[in-house]
């Protein structure tokens, strides 16, 4: 495994099966349709897992397209090497744009202010910039307003568009591909639909049109006419919503789980407290295990005396308030200091599940990973 060797003197990490990414990858390759290029979302360090490792390993499984949220994201992909086409969903300011030129990154078009500002700051003596257009068709986040707000739009790159603008990209982000009611998803690809007409009529080549994330991909496999789906969740081996499980005929793999070891072990007598506001009381001679992760590592204080951690093939609750650093864990029996402790992934019969932790605190599984923080390192099983 890479960075193995690594000196994990407090001994918490994460591991991040870049095999299983690939099979994620390669599995919606060959499902879907060759005309939809696969575009994998690494926004926020890729979902936690790390963008870099994953980038690469979804280019390995057949990924053409890379997708950030920041302009950072992307340079960072870059100066790291990575060659592959990048996709910027987020705001950049506009005086930033010579920069996504400078590295050959396409950058998102997400309101009027966005396009006056790509006229103003693009940097004729550098190759061209590339945009997406973002329609808002009902996320209510991001993206031009309707079909006015368009027509205004090409009216204004007819005039000032030049050779050093290039309209890459048409696109638009559904709010509810993963609910089962499907009334708001197809008034949202309704109004898409208009959209790309419009762009046809006016004669504007635009060479991707998209609207699929995970949910949508997994919902419409073919039968949308898009050229390319925006994969995040779902290449990270988690489904948008349990329902969804059905609909795929392959298995995801996760990709992500999270590991310590003891690093005390102790009895404690009756009536004896646990952790900050000894609220947990030990009920008789109770072992107790230290374990060290806490909040400040993203194993969240909303998991006090709530989660169970696998030690020994065996599921065991952690008892008292989470710390910034460590937490406790009660003992069926004595362990060993240095025992490893499982608080995601599967450990002998037992697996804990990104699913169980999100809904243990009440959240949805992309936070999960995202939430552990940079202080945990990722390990890398090839
Ligand atoms: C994050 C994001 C995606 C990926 O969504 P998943 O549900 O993780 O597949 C796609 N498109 C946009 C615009 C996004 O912001």
């Amino acid at each position: 495994m890479q960075m193995e060797s690594n000196c994990l003197y407090r001994q918490t990490w994460a591991e991040v099966d870049l095999a299983a990414i690939r099979h994620n990858v390669s599995s919606f390759r060959h499902w879907l349709p060759e005309s939809k290029q696969l575009m994998a979302v690494v926004k926020a360090n890729g979902y936690g897992h790390g963008a870099l490792p994953v980038a690469q390993a979804a280019q390995q499984a057949g990924a053409t397209w890379l997708a950030v949220a920041l302009l950072e994201e992307a340079l960072e992909l870059r100066e790291a090497g990575v060659t592959l086409p990048i996709l910027v969903f987020g705001h950049i300011q506009p005086e930033a744009f010579p920069l996504a030129q400078e590295h050959g990154i396409s950058v998102s078009i997400n309101h009027f202010e966005d396009w006056f500002g790509a006229v103003k700051h693009v940097d004729p003596s550098l190759a061209p910039l590339r945009f997406h257009l973002k329609i808002d068709t009902g996320m209510s986040r991001l993206g031009l307003l309707g079909v006015e707000e368009l027509e205004r739009m090409i009216i204004s790159y007819k005039e000032k568009g030049s050779s050093q603008l290039v309209w890459e990209g048409l696109y638009t982000h559904l709010a509810t591909a993963d609910e089962e009611d499907s009334t708001y998803l197809q008034q949202q690809l309704q109004r898409f639909q208009q959209a790309r007409d419009m762009v046809q009529r006016a004669g504007i080549p635009v060479s991707y049109v998209h609207a699929e994330n995970s949910a949508a991909t997994i919902r419409f496999r073919q039968h949308l006419d898009t050229n390319l789906v925006r994969i995040g969740i779902s290449m990270y081996g988690l489904y948008p919503s349990p329902w969804m499980k059905e609909l795929l005929p392959f298995h995801l793999k996760e990709a992500f789980s999270l590991y310590s070891r003891l690093s005390m072990v102790k009895r404690i007598n009756e009536g004896v407290g646990v952790s900050y506001g000894a609220a947990y009381r030990a009920k008789q001679g109770e072992w107790v295990g230290t374990i060290p992760i806490g909040y400040a590592d993203g194993w969240r204080r909303a998991l006090s005396n709530r989660a169970e951690v696998i030690i020994n093939g065996q599921r065991h609750r952690l008892i008292g308030r989470v710390c910034m650093d460590q937490c406790m864990v009660r003992l069926v029996e004595r362990q060993e200091v240095g025992e490893k402790v499982t608080l995601i992934g599967g450990q002998g019969p037992e697996a804990i599940r990104i699913d169980d932790i999100a809904a243990k605190l009440g959240t949805i599984n992309y936070e999960v990973p995202c939430m552990i923080s940079a202080r945990v390192p990722r390990l890398y099983r090839p």
